[in-house]
């Protein structure tokens, strides 16, 4: 694949080692790069040729040579627009790709001493976690979403993926990255793991333990997920108990039998030894009955996990779907947390809590502008 960007780790490794680059200097070339673009206002896609020995000290020549002839900018995306939320709780950013395509990404900022653990305070202080894109559009198809409406446009490359973070940074201190956002990562899978190596790599250094990948259930790529990022956490957008239903609303589902699926995540579970976040969108009168909360209760109650029901917000999309009354989420979770004594919470609005099911940001956030929003619950205070 053609290089597209310096953070493209794998290409830019195997074009440095055929043009006699010491690849040692990767690295050191993007220590510089972030901490430029993240400290300063240096603009990364001005029309003038971006100044590599400036910014970059103590190359080789060939590699000055190399990196000229390949990028005009340092980052091979542009930040195209900002939205913040009145609160500044929430900031959406509107990434342009070189081939003219647009993500998105969003950050959201924590105040943990807000959120309540066991009835305390929780201890920490302000944090900030980035949901990001890993396609443009999306194969999936599922109903409740817009994203799964556009179809499938491109895969972003690693490098395109981790720029998400780059320009991120410059907003806030990013400790947590889902990949939530626009496309289904798994079916992105070695730009997707590539990008985790790089994001947990120097000069990013986030932890494994604060990445969460979200698939609504790729079976073969689950079953190497672990074998290649241990300790990655993993959601899964479960969203019916049974596999009719699934497949009402989720055609990919077809692909991924409920048994099977069930059978990969006990054995990732077994393997990885980590809870597994269960997104569950509640769809009146599809998924959202008694009978449904009781067989999800029977099909997770030997797992590990955490589940996250999330009231479906029909904003912004053209859904046959109707939201459940907060009465009958509240019914649902009792039946959950009661019989089955699984951890289960509610997001309250669409949009408020990072914990969505992939693609439903896309649909919640307005275009242009972002209410405020209460305190947040934090991805990192369900998985970890
Ligand atoms: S919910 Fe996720 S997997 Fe389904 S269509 Fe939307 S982006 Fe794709």
């Amino acid at each position: 694949m053609k290089i597209r960007s310096v953070f493209d780790g794998g290409e830019l490794r195997s074009e440095f080692e055929k043009n006699g680059i010491d690849s040692k200097f990767v690295p050191i070339i993007w220590k510089h790069l972030f901490l430029t673009l993240r400290n300063t206002n240096i603009k990364s896609n001005s029309d003038s040729d971006w100044e590599w020995e400036k910014y970059v000290p103590s190359l080789p020549c060939s590699a000055y040579s190399f990196l000229r002839s390949k990028f005009k900018t340092p980052l091979s995306s542009s930040l195209h627009s900002v939205f913040h939320s009145s609160d500044n709780v929430t900031s959406k950013l509107l990434i342009k790709l070189t081939n003219g395509a647009f993500v998105e990404a969003v950050i959201m900022r924590y105040d943990t001493r807000l959120g309540k653990y066991g009835g305390k305070p929780r201890p920490g202080g302000l944090r900030a976690t980035l949901c990001i894109s890993s396609q443009v559009g999306c194969k999936m198809g599922c109903k409740f979403c817009a994203t799964g409406t556009m179809g499938f446009k491109s895969n972003l490359s690693s490098g395109e993926i981790v720029e998400q973070l780059v320009h991120a940074s410059s907003f806030a201190q990013i400790r947590n990255v889902v990949f939530m956002g626009m496309g289904e990562p798994l079916n992105n899978y070695s730009a997707v793991v590539e990008s985790v190596r790089i994001m947990t790599g120097s000069p990013f250094q986030l932890s494994l333990k604060r990445i969460t990948v979200s698939t609504v259930g790729i079976i073969h790529a689950i079953n190497k997920l672990h074998n290649d990022v241990p300790g990655l956490n993993l959601a899964v957008s479960l969203h019916a108990p049974a596999q009719d239903i699934r497949c009402q609303i989720m055609p990919a589902a077809r692909a991924f039998p409920l048994e099977k699926l069930m059978d990969s995540l006990q054995e990732y579970q077994r393997k990885s030894l980590q809870k597994i976040l269960i997104e569950y969108i509640m769809l009146d009168g599809v998924n959202d009955e008694e009978q449904h909360a009781h067989l999800l209760g029977k099909l997770l109650e030997t797992f590990e996990v955490v589940v996250n029901l999330i009231p479906f917000n029909s904003i912004g999309t053209l859904s046959q779907f109707k939201s459940t009354s907060e009465q009958k989420v509240l019914k649902f979770q009792k039946i959950l947390r009661g019989t089955y004594n699984i951890r289960t919470t509610v997001r309250k609005q669409m949009g408020e809590d990072i914990s969505g099911a992939c693609g439903q940001l896309v649909v919640s956030l307005p275009d242009k502008s972002l209410g405020n929003a209460n305190p947040l619950t934090d991805i990192e205070d369900l998985v970890i």
